[in-house]
C-alpha cells in the first residue's frame, strides 16, 4: 500500500497553482499517463510517474515526477520536472505537475477501492 495524498502535494506549491492544477486535471489534459517503478541512484525504490500535458497555449509540455517509497510505503516527492516556463522561473510545482500527481493519487485511490470489493 502507498499513501501520498492531495493534502501532501497542496503542501509543495502555492493554493493558486494547486487550483490551476485541478481544472488542468479535470479538462483531462493528460496523455501518456505512465507509471515505473524505478530505483534511485541509492538503489532505493522510487516510483516515476511521466506524461504529456497540455497547456493554456496548446503548447504539450513533458511532466515527470519521482515519488521516493518511505518506511510504510509512504511516498514523498523526490525529483520534479517539467519543461515550462513557470518550472523554470518560479520555486515549487508548476499546474502540469500538480495535474500529473492528482491523477496518480486518483488513480492510486481507485486502485484501493477496487482492491476492498
Ligand atoms: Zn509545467
Amino acid at each position: 500500500m502507498i499513501n501520498f495524498s492531495r493534502e501532501d502535494l497542496k503542501r509543495l506549491c502555492y493554493s493558486s497553482t494547486f487550483e490551476k492544477g485541478k481544472e488542468y486535471y479535470k479538462q483531462n489534459r493528460i496523455s501518456n499517463f505512465f507509471i515505473e517503478d524505478i530505483e534511485d541512484d541509492y538503489s532505493n525504490p522510487c516510483e516515476r510517474i511521466s506524461a504529456n500535458v497540455t497547456g493554456s497555449n496548446g503548447n504539450i509540455y513533458n511532466c515527470m515526477a519521482v515519488l521516493f517509497k518511505e518506511h510504510r510505503n509512504k511516498l514523498r516527492l523526490s525529483s520534479c520536472f517539467c519543461n515550462c516556463d513557470a518550472f523554470a522561473k518560479y520555486e515549487g510545482l508548476c499546474k502540469h505537475s500538480v495535474a500529473l500527481l492528482l491523477k496518480y493519487i486518483d488513480l492510486y485511490n481507485e486502485n484501493k477501492k477496487t482492491k476492498k470489493v
